[in-house]
């Protein structure tokens, strides 16, 4: 058997989008999934795709939504945004955050308060304040990873789900391959795509340590009136930030064909997801009263690829020649993913965008 030229580990929405692509510029490509296909954050998310509010990740979002419209393969991205309504009952919190969102002209922020906020989302509780911006297109939390699943099969990649890799083959002091069931499968070149588990397939010494688990729960209930735009207690770019802004749960609710995903904690350790979500309505009550007039029939726990600086890691990973990562897209990594994997993929078959410093891998130096 050949080796194949790239081996991905991670059948995410960053995994199987960078294989379709892969494939689909020629390279031989094979994908290790432990588990299956967006068995993590990439099948339970609350599925919104959403503007990140931070000038380097534009362009990968808005390369993002390109790569949806024509994904095909059971996906349609909705052609308009249902709009993200910011909520707080803090009119001087809620001017900040309009604040960040004004830098970017294509939100296009809309203030809205008494009659005005009551006319565009009846249900709301009383004595808040809102922005609307002009993002947020929601989509069922798997379909995305599941389509790019698809095509990359159809391109001809080899996805192996159910294989785990247990560790790079660092044979002759490169990345050689990947160690599965026991023995070593070569490949040309290695990402890893793992998630919040990139960094101890990278470095198991715990040398390089720049992704870690960011815990969310994700509640869904149906609603008799679901809101007609997501809604997002105000706060979550602080989330999205280096320091994470220490804020433990942000309320937010998004729904997709019926179903609405009331979410979110944001802990480092993993949490009782049923034990939280009668938690999360209560929460939630205060910005949508309805809620506290149903029960969740499914309550989930899962973790987000949270980098340091809250960007993600693309590209060769310094120090070791042949491999490269594509990970760490934190609470957006629906939003990113396949433009993340796209310039991962253009580094690797050559003549793609150059990946930006402000994303590249390489930013947090060697494993040991
Ligand atoms: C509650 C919640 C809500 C969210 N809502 C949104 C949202 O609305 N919009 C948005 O843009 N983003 C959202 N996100 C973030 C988004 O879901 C993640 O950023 C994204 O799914 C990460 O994708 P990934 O492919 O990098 O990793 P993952 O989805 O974590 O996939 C990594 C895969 O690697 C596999 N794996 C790990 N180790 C190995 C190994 N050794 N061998 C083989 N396979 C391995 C795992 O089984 C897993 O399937 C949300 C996240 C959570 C938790």
């Amino acid at each position: 058997m050949s080796a194949p030229d790239v081996a991905v580990v991670g059948g995410g929405i960053v995994g199987c989008a960078l294989a379709a692509l892969l494939a689909e510029g020629g390279a031989t490509v094979r994908l290790y999934e432990r588990e299956a296909i967006a068995a993590a954050a990439s099948g339970r998310n609350s599925g919104v795709l959403q503007h990140p509010l931070d000038e380097p990740l534009v362009p990968v979002h808005e390369a993002s939504l390109e790569l949806y419209r024509t994904l095909g393969h059971g996906f349609e991205l909705p052609a308009e945004p249902a709009g993200v309504l910011v909520l707080s009952e803090d009119r001087a919190a809620l001017e900040a955050g309009c604040e960040i969102a004004a830098r970017f002209p294509e939100l296009a922020p809309e203030w809205l308060e008494g009659a005005a906020l009551e006319a565009a989302e009846p249900e709301l509780g009383p004595g808040l304040f809102a922005y609307r911006q002009a993002t947020g297109r929601t989509v069922p939390p798997a379909a995305a990873a599941r389509a790019w699943a698809q095509r990359a099969r159809e391109a001809g990649a080899e996805l192996r789900v159910g294989t785990a890799v247990e560790a790079l083959d660092r044979s002759g002091g490169r990345a050689a391959g990947v160690v599965a069931g026991g023995r070593s499968e070569p490949a040309g070149a290695v990402v890893v795509a793992a998630g919040p588990w990139t960094p101890e397939l990278v470095a198991p010494d715990g040398s390089w340590r720049p992704i870690a688990a960011s815990w969310g729960v994700n509640v869904e209930v149906r609603l008799a009136q679901p809101p007609r735009h997501v809604l997002e207690q105000a706060g979550v770019e602080e989330i999205a930030s280096a320091s994470g802004g220490g804020i433990e749960s942000i309320f937010s609710i998004v729904t997709a064909e019926g179903v609405s995903a009331v979410g979110s904690t944001f802990l480092a350790e993993q949490p009782d997801a049923p034990a939280a979500a009668p938690r999360l309505l209560e929460r939630g009550t205060r910005y949508l009263p309805a809620l506290g007039r149903v029960n969740a029939f499914s309550a989930r726990a899962c973790p987000r690829p949270q980098s340091r600086d809250g960007r993600p890691l693309l590209g060769p990973v310094e120090g070791i020649d042949g491999l490269h990562v594509a990970s760490g897209n934190g609470p957006w990594g629906i939003s990113l993913g396949p433009g993340s994997a796209q310039l991962v993929a253009g580094a690797l078959l050559g003549g793609g965008e150059p990946i930006a410093p402000e994303l590249a891998a390489s930013r947090f130096g060697a494993p040991a």
